[in-house]
C-alpha cells in the first residue's frame, strides 16, 4: 500500500524536492494534501499534477482572492475524476485550513516544511492526530521540543501497539528531514543509545568561513545568500552563513536523540560530504556520507525503514579529494554560541532566541539591519528574557505569546540601532 502524504510548504525548497521524490516513487507515495503560504498559482499546478483533493493556503489575506479560484477548480476536478468520485475537493485559506490538512483521515505522513514558528502548531497537531511527522521545520523542536517529543513518544507507542512500526529500530513517528539529523538517525540504527559518547554535527561553515568580524561588517544580503554547498531558501541560507542554523540543529539534536548538550559537538566539514557522525563508548565513530542533495534525506524520512533507489549522482571517492575538519569560530559567528547557551538554559529561552533571530534576519534581508546586528539583536532579546525570568514550557499558547513578545522586543532593538 502506498504511503499517503500531506506536504506543508509544498512550493518551497524542501516542498518541491519532496514532490520530486513523490514523482520518482509514484508507486510508493501518494500525495493527498498540499499547503502553501501564499503561492496559489504554483499550488494549482501541483494539485493538478498529483491529483490532490485537499489543499490550503496559510496566508489569511488570500481569503476571497480571485487567484484562489484556480485551486478550487483543480481540487474539484481531482475530486470528480478520482477514485472516490462522490467526494468534492476542499480548499481553505488561513492557518486553521492548513491544520485541517494534517488531520485528514486518509493521511499517513505529514511532511512539515513550513518556514519559521508557524510550523510548530502543525507539528503538534500532526502528532496529536497520531500521524507520522517528517520534519523539516526546525522551529518545531527548537521552540517546542519539550511539547513535541513526549507526543512523538506517544505516537511511537501507538505504532508499536498497532503493528505499524518497523520490527526493529525506532518506531518512526518523528522522522528528521534535516541532512544532519537524518545522518545521525541512520548512524544510530542498530545501536544502543546508552553507548553513545558524542554526536558530531557537521557544518559547512557557510560562505564566510575564515573571515574576521571586521570583514563581516558590510556584508550584503546577496553575499550572504550564496551558500557554497546546499541550495536552500533565504531564511535558512542566512542562518547557515551566521551559523545560527547549526545552533538550531544542536538544539534539535538534543531533543530528537535525548542527548545532553555536553555530548553534542559541532565540527566544520567544508566539503559537506560527511553529513554528521556518532561516536561510541569504545571510540568507534560512524559517519554518514553522501551526495549533497536534500532529496536523499527527504526520501529516507519517507522510506524508513526501507531504502529506495534515488536518481542522484553517487559520491565517487576517487574524485572526492581531501576531507577537511575544523573547529567552528564561535567568536566571529556568535549565533552558534548564543543558540547553544539558549538550549542549555532551556525552557522558553530557545523560543525567544528563535523569534529574535527571525526578526533580525528579516531586517537584514530588508536592509534595515546589519549582518553583525543579527547576533547582537538575538543576544539583547535573550538578555531581556533572562532578566524577566525564563519559564518552563507548558503550552503552545504560552510559546506563541512569548514569541510575540520576543518579536516586538527584537523589532524595538532594530529600530534603536538603525543607520
Ligand atoms: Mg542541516
Amino acid at each position: 500500500m502506498r504511503k499517503r502524504i500531506v506536504v506543508l510548504g509544498s512550493t518551497g525548497s524542501i516542498g518541491t524536492q519532496t514532490l520530486d521524490v513523490a514523482r520518482q516513487h509514484a508507486d510508493k507515495l501518494e500525495v493527498v494534501g498540499l499547503a502553501v503560504n501564499s503561492n496559489v498559482e504554483a499550488l494549482a499546478v501541483q494539485v493538478r499534477e498529483f491529483g490532490v483533493r485537499h489543499a490550503a493556503a496559510g496566508d489569511i489575506r488570500l481569503a476571497g482572492d480571485a487567484r484562489c479560484d484556480q485551486v478550487v477548480q483543480a481540487v474539484n476536478a481531482c475530486g470528480r475524476h478520482g477514485e472516490e468520485a462522490a467526494q468534492a475537493g476542499t480548499f481553505g485559506v488561513g492557518p486553521e485550513a492548513v491544520l485541517d490538512l494534517v488531520r485528514l483521515p486518509e493521511a499517513d505522513v505529514v511532511v512539515n516544511a513550513l518556514v519559521g514558528e508557524a510550523g510548530l502548531r502543525a507539528s503538534y497537531e500532526t502528532l496529536a492526530a497520531g500521524k507520522v511527522l517528517a520534519l523539516a521545520n526546525k522551529e518545531s523542536l527548537v521552540v517546542g521540543g519539550d511539547l513535541i517529543m513526549p507526543l512523538a513518544a506517544k505516537v511511537d507507542a501507538q505504532r508499536r501497539a498497532a503493528g505499524t512500526a518497523p520490527k526493529v529500530g525506532p518506531a518512526g513517528a518523528l522522522m528528521p528531514i534535516d541532512s544532519e539529523h537524518g545522518a545521525i538517525y541512520q548512524c544510530l540504527l542498530g545501536e544502543d543509545a546508552r553507548e553513545v559518547s558524542r554526536l558530531w554535527v557537521t557544518a559547512s561553515g557557510g560562505p564566510f568561513r575564515g573571515r574576521t568580524r571586521a570583514e563581516l561588517e558590510d556584508i550584503t544580503p546577496a553575499q550572504a545568500l550564496a551558500h557554497p554547498t546546499w541550495n536552500m531558501g533565504a531564511k535558512i541560507s542566512i542562518d547557515s552563513s551566521t551559523l545560527m542554523n547549526k545552533g538550531l540543529e544542536v538544539i534539535e539534536a538534543h531533543h530528537l536523540f535525548a542527548m545532553p548538550y555536553d555530548k553534542i559537538e559541532v565540527v566544520v566539514q567544508p566539503q559537506s560530504a560527511i553529513h554528521s557522525m556518532v561516536e561510541y563508548a569504545d571510540g568507534s565513530v560512524k559517519a554518514h556520507l553522501g551526495t549533497t542533495d536534500m532529496r536523499i534525506p527527504i526520501q529516507f524520512a519517507l522510506s524508513y525503514p526501507d531504502r529506495w533507489d534515488a536518481p542522484v549522482k553517487p559520491l565517487d571517492f576517487r574524485t572526492l579529494g581531501s576531507l577537511e575538519f575544523a573547529a567552528p569560530d564561535t567568536d566571529t559567528f556568535r549565533c552558534l554560541a548564543l543558540a547553544r547557551a539558549a538550549g542549555e538554559r532551556g525552557g522558553t529561552l530557545p523560543c525567544v532566541m528563535n523569534a529574535a533571530n527571525e526578526v533580525a534576519v528579516a531586517a537584514f534581508l530588508a536592509e534595515e539591519g546589519s549582518y553583525l546586528g543579527i547576533a547582537a539583536c538575538v543576544e539583547a532579546t535573550m538578555d531581556a528574557h533572562v532578566a524577566e525570568g525564563v519559564q518552563v514550557v507548558e503550552s503552545l499558547d504560552q510559546l506563541e505569546s512569548l514569541d510575540a513578545w520576543a518579536r516586538a522586543t527584537a523589532r524595538r532593538w532594530i529600530g534603536e540601532h538603525r543607520g
